[in-house]
């Protein structure tokens, strides 16, 4: 490995983990679907094409996975 891309995993690589963790830590505290706003116990996490990230109860999962969304 280089020491370009030893950087590159450090900057970029453990950023998007820390950023996935802190956003489902805070989910399982009891965080709302993104789409229903009703409080779950269990959300799966999403990301559209631009990165941005939301999270789905049971019910909405279906609908998700149809407009595209790809699981974390
Ligand atoms: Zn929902």
């Amino acid at each position: 490995m280089s020491a370009l891309s030893r950087l590159f995993s450090r900057l970029f690589g453990s950023r998007k983990v820390t950023d996935i963790r802190s956003y489902q830590k805070k989910a399982q505290s009891g965080q709302r679907c993104s789409l229903c706003k009703k409080r779950a116990a269990r959300l799966t996490f999403y990301a559209d094409g631009s990165g941005k990230v939301i999270g789905a109860c049971r019910d909405c999962k279906a609908n998700v996975e149809k407009v595209g969304f790809l699981p974390l």
